[in-house]
């Protein structure tokens, strides 16, 4: 195969342009290279692990279909570390660029398989919630597969799962810039596998996973139902764990509730340490937002931020978003960033999960769990187990249908708003100190949710 002429680069550079956003095109593709490598191969050198998997991801599929719809071939893309001394002078961290989902057309990416320059250990704040799960990713990544292995995290959506394990792997990068250190949600991995079947590559597929010092696999849930899935990435965790390379898996759920999980996968799963990250609590949640206004140097008062923290309890993707449209809309209506905007903009978030269970429906689940009567839920009885299971179904008809305070009380025979937040609180409090309303309420969530 023919070099490419620089005709063919510009051609491919303005598919490409066209394809791609600007600054994702301007940062990435004005200094790509494509090496000729054998028949119809290119070689894309990148400066360090991260580039490469990153560009890769970001790259493969809009540079196939450049050749593809220019010169009617798909070519053999190979993504490769350049060896050259001045790459590892490269800098550790991309920067900060929109990421893949910026793609125009088809998305192979789903946005959390993306490299964040943010997700970081110095950006994680931590707290009772996140303890563990922070503590075993620091000492994961400063001395890999010695201690947990694998490093099981697992919690709910938007809990800073993503966030920890690209942290690791930033911190493993930073140390040790030669160190595979492969990511990749396992949406990708399972859809290259069928992709590696369905092409007849399974080797390459292979030989790419099983070359890592350090796997990391985010969502490993997906894995759910997925029986030859489930197989090959026995394959590759055995290959790996047998070499002593370290392995790291998140997952929204335990291992042990991941649907159809193989008895051996899930013995893996849980041959090294299992870490859950929990809903944060008040303070955490405030803790966060400040560093999220910090981090964008901007100054907002503790009231604004309390008055955030306080209504948006479960999912700090969307605490996030919370501060972000009282910032921007603080911006666009050039208004001060104080409560009476806050409460405005705010009064319109949606609440956090859709109801698919009314309350009505939530509290004849949790009735039924603590075997009591649902009329007991709406009266003044006093006895200890009565009230913590009554403020247990106030606290998750709050997180599940997101109805107001006021609206709340009337279903919990016309209690006041501050009845319903004192209980709400109260949960919060136990939900980081007592392992057994945490798992009463873990098992209910799941019951809810899953309806
Ligand atoms: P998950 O993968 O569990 O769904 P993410 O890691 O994507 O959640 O986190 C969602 C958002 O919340 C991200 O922007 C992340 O930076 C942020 N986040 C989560 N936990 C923390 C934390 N403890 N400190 C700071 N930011 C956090
Ligand atoms: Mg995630």
């Amino acid at each position: 195969m023919m070099p490419l002429t620089n005709q063919d680069k510009e051609k491919i550079l303005s598919f490409l342009e066209s394809r791609l956003e600007p600054k994702v095109y301007d940062t990435w593709c004005r200094s790509l290279e494509l090496e000729p490598a054998g028949d119809n191969a290119y070689r894309v050198p990148t400066a360090n692990p991260f580039y490469r998997d990153w560009l890769e991801k970001l790259l493969r599929k809009p540079l196939e279909d450049a050749f593809s719809s220019l010169f009617g071939r798909t070519p053999d893309l190979v993504f490769q570390v350049n060896a050259s001394p001045l790459a590892v002078l490269a800098p550790a961290a991309p920067p900060s660029v929109p990421t893949p989902a910026a793609i125009v057309e088809p998305a192979p990416a789903t946005p959390d398989f993306v490299y964040n320059p943010n997700y970081t250990f110095e950006n994680f704040i931590e707290g009772p919630s996140n303890r563990m799960a922070f503590a075993a990713a620091v000492a994961v990544s400063e001395n890999p597969a010695t201690l947990y292995n694998p490093l099981f995290i697992h919690g709910g959506v938007g809990l800073g799962k993503t966030h920890l394990l690209q942290a690791i792997c930033h911190s493993i990068l930073t140390r040790n810039s030669s160190a595979k250190v492969h990511y990749l949600s396992c949406e990708d991995f399972v859809n290259g596998y069928i992709y590696a079947i369905q092409k007849k590559t399974l080797e390459a597929f292979r030989t790419r996973y099983r070359n890592a010092d350090v796997l990391v696999v985010d969502d490993i849930h997906f894995l759910a139902d997925k029986e030859g899935s489930q197989e090959e990435f026995f394959h590759t965790f055995n290959a790996l764990h047998m070499a002593g390379r370290q392995m790291i898996l998140s997952s929204d759920q335990p291992a042990g509730d991941i649907r159809s999980l193989t008895q051996q996968l899930l013995s893996r799963f849980r041959s090294g340490f299992e870490a859950r990250i929990m809903s944060p609590a008040y303070e955490t949640r405030l803790a966060i937002l400040r560093g999220k206004a910090a981090a964008r140097q901007v100054e907002v008062s503790q009231e604004v931020l309390g008055y955030i923290a306080s209504i948006v309890e479960s999912n700090i993707r969307e605490l996030e978003g919370a501060l972000t449209k009282v910032l921007g809309y603080a911006a666009l209506s050039k208004r001060p960033v104080d409560l009476v905007l806050a409460q405005e903009v705010l009064k319109e978030v949606p609440p956090p999960s859709p109801a698919s269970m009314s309350i009505t429906e939530i509290q004849q689940v949790v009735a039924r769990y603590f075997h009591k009567k649902v009329s007991d839920l709406h009266s003044r009885r006093w006895t200890k187990s009565t009230s913590q299971a009554r403020q247990i179904c106030i606290y998750l008809c709050r997180k599940f249908t997101g109805t107001s305070l006021e609206e709340l009380g009337s279903h919990f025979g016309g209690k006041d708003h501050s009845t319903m937040l004192y209980s709400i609180r109260k949960v919060e409090k136990l939900l980081t100190k007592n392992a057994s309303v945490r798992g009463d309420v873990e098992r209910l969530t799941r019951e809810i949710s899953s309806k």
